[in-house]
């Protein structure tokens, strides 16, 4: 059944979840119900689907869905609702300046989606002030590879975790937050045993199944470890002193660094892992040539997450283990589109098309290709900084488009109080209620998967179409169509004309191939001008594209050619020590995740129950020591408690977690879960580079909760 070709009534498309970026083949049946399998031809997945992926039939019903646009609660049509927010936009602009006006979206919208609104609001309104959850999710992984290569560029491809002999996942439950990543790696591994599979996380997770060493690190002693290894590699002939010397700079710092935090006990100290666990990785590493580290959120969402992200990409650049067959360091990204996002510009810090803010010659590029006025001279605010600005009065209108802020931004009973303060929200949403939809004054519904028509960009740079195969439920309409109108209404109709996502993409690519006046070969400038048909017809492809090609699976970096100015990749000297967030009063960290079987906030998975009979109730994990001092008891409820809020949870005594520690999914809101918004605990601080959130090592107290 898996490998069956696909069938005249069905629609070729990608899942809308994580970043693997899996095909999926859709089929509408007479009744209207969804029916879908893995599309065998697609290469991210060639024909698996996971739980939630095969799950979808049983979440795109009418049931939830918001199928008419609304004002202060009451229904209204879409011209009556876009010209209020287009007035309202309008007007805090006039008063306050384009800096009082800001949107929050998701990676979850569309390519042409993020393309439309980062052009509106960075090209039109005059202000960066366009971020999206994406930032919670990846932003370390860009900043670490823009200070390392120049760019945001993925060195590998999937394949390469195939044909590694080494595969390290640090901070990553592959085996739940990408599944079909993890079958791919376990059948690899069957197919030959000597493959190795490490695991590097404070939590032993279900990925360690397949693993043949685990290290439970402290949390934030990534740094410490991977300056270790650097130091080891350079004690025992285990580095590439030719490509160092060719194709990279500030080598010697980097060690400098490395070394002056790395004896063996200040190492084994930082870490928590023995001096024995720490040279059998060590040798691992040093011995085996086709190495892949993959990371993830146990990386990126912490106060020194860029630093994380350099210490391991130190560590391939010092092999020269980068850009070659089953070698690289490798981030996989968290959401379907995290990557489309980044490409088009769709953060506070970003351009287009892979150029940069900070430099004048690309401003000027893509200001003159959109014809705009007013483009935006400096970076806006990141995620965290905006509800900020949000809070103390200086946002007067603010676009939250696709995501749901209210569960799942670190502190989020101060998001909920700031975005109830707001004198002007406006919710572009999928579904009727969500825990941020009841503070929106303007709700527009918006159109859903299945519905919608445009491209995602998987974790290797795979560009994949969605493609729709229903009408929009009641009068919903895609996102980029909400903000072309509202652009027009404000004066700038010539460059929102789009009838179709053919045309913005088509746009998109010709920027990249303006911009790029080929001297770089990461973008997708071949299909500028690119025609319905063909758009239509688009298989999946990887960028680069080069014009008249085939399009072909790209490895970056083996022979140098980083995007730095004197093209050599940069070695960044990181430092071991991480800052401690635990006091007396708050002596546990508490460690945020995922489960196998929800997404996000539960607004799509939350409405299947098969999925949600894979674990039905919000919980924590506690280890038994802990318990045993705390007197709790398995199941019993607990209170977790930080600065910043406290929750409800069930208890679940583990192992799997060490002392003093715990772990509590983000996903329950309050629809399904009365008083389990996690993310109400989490403390927003940041990393200093990317702005990310540190979501994984907040304070808190455990306690016993008489109510039961
Ligand atoms: Fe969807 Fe990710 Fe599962 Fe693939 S692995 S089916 S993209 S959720």
């Amino acid at each position: 059944m898996q490998n069956r070709p696909k069938q005249n009534d069905e629609i070729r498309t990608t899942c809308p979840y994580c970043g693997v970026g899996c095909g999926v083949l859709a089929r509408k049946k007479t009744d209207n119900s969804i029916v879908v399998r893995g599309d065998p031809e697609h290469p991210a997945n060639f024909g698996r689907l996971c739980s939630k992926g095969s799950a979808l039939g049983e979440t795109t019903g009418y049931e939830g869905r918001l199928l008419t646009p609304s004002i202060y609660g009451e229904r209204t049509d879409w011209d009556t609702a876009l010209d209020l927010v287009a007035s309202k936009f309008s007007e805090a602009i006039a008063e306050y300046g384009p800096e009082s006006v800001a949107i929050y979206a998701a990676g979850q919208i569309l390519t042409e989606d993020y393309y439309v609104a980062n052009k509106w609001m960075k090209g039109f309104v005059g202000a960066s002030n366009i971020d999206t959850n994406s930032r919670l999710c990846m932003a370390s992984s860009v900043a670490g590879h823009r200070r390392a290569f120049g760019t945001d560029t993925v060195p590998g491809i999937y394949e390469d975790l195939e044909k590694a002999d080494l595969i390290t996942l640090v901070g990553s439950n592959l085996a739940w937050c990408h599944p079909v990543l993890y079958q791919r790696i376990a059948a690899a591994k069957q197919a030959r045993p000597e493959m190795k599979v490490v695991l590097i996380d404070p939590r032993r997770t279900m990925t360690a199944d397949i693993c043949d060493l685990y290290l439970p690190i402290e949390p934030n002693g990534d740094v410490a470890l991977f300056n270790g290894l650097l130091d080891h590699l350079s004690l025992h002939d285990g580095l590439n002193a030719d490509y160092i010397e060719q194709h990279t700079s500030g080598f010697s710092d980097a060690l400098t660094s490395a070394i002056d935090g790395s004896s063996p006990s200040k190492v084994a100290e930082l870490t928590g892992l023995t001096q024995s666990e720490l040279a059998t990785f060590y040798d691992l590493f040093l011995t085996t040539e086709k190495a892949v580290t993959i990371y993830s959120q146990g990386v990126n969402q912490s106060c020194v997450g860029t630093d994380k992200v350099n210490s391991i990409i130190n560590c391939h650049l010092a092999t020269g283990r980068i850009g070659r067959e089953g070698m690289g360091p490798f981030s996989v990204t968290g959401q379907p589109n995290a990557m489309g996002g980044r490409e088009v510009g769709g953060l506070a810090n970003l351009l287009a098309s892979h150029m940069e803010l900070e430099r004048e010659d690309h401003r000027a590029l893509v200001s003159e290709f959109w014809s705009a006025p007013n483009l935006t001279k400096k970076p806006g605010l990141k995620a965290v900084d905006l509800f900020k600005a949000v809070r103390e009065g200086n946002i007067k209108a603010l676009w939250i488009m696709s995501t749901n802020p209210v569960v799942s931004m670190p502190e989020a009973d101060k998001v909920a109080e700031a975005i109830q303060a707001c004198p002007f929200v406006v919710v572009s949403e999928v579904q009727a209620k969500t825990d941020t939809s009841q503070y929106g004054h303007v709700l527009l519904p918006a159109a859903d998967w299945g519905e919608k028509d445009g491209t995602v960009t998987n974790s290797e740079r795979r560009i994949s179409r969605q493609r729709p195969f229903r009408e929009p439920m009641g009068e919903s309409k895609p996102d980029w169509w909400h903000i072309c109108e509202v652009a027009r209404r404000m004066g700038f109709a010539d460059a929102f004309q789009y009838e179709t996502t053919a045309e913005i993409f088509a746009e998109y690519a010709a920027l990249s191939a303006y911009g790029n006046a080929g001297d770089r070969d990461f973008d997708i400038g071949a299909l500028a001008g690119i025609e319905k048909p063909a758009y239509d017809a688009l298989e999946p492809f990887q960028w680069p594209r080069k014009v008249g090609a085939e399009p072909s699976q790209t490895r970056f970096f083996a022979n140098g050619g980083f995007y730095t100015a004197d093209r050599k990749g940069r070695f960044v000297a990181v430092h071991s020590e991480a800052p401690s967030d635990r006091t007396d009063a708050r002596p546990m960290l508490l460690n945020t995740g995922r489960l196998r079987d929800q997404w996000h906030t539960m607004t799509r998975t939350g409405k299947s129950p098969r999925l949600a009979q894979h674990i039905a109730e919000p919980f924590v994990e506690i280890n038994p020591k802990d318990a045993l001092v705390l007197g709790i008891r398995e199941a019993e409820l607990v209170s977790v408690r930080s600065d910043h809020g406290d929750v409800l949870l069930r208890a679940l005594i583990t192992h799997r977690v060490k002392k003093g520690q715990v772990f509590a999914p983000f996903h329950w809101n309050e629809q399904y879960a009365s008083n389990a918004r996690v993310d109400t605990l989490v403390r927003a601080v940041t990393d200093p580079f990317s702005g990310q959130p540190a979501s994984k090592s907040t304070a808190v107290s455990v306690h016993f909760a008489r109510m039961q």
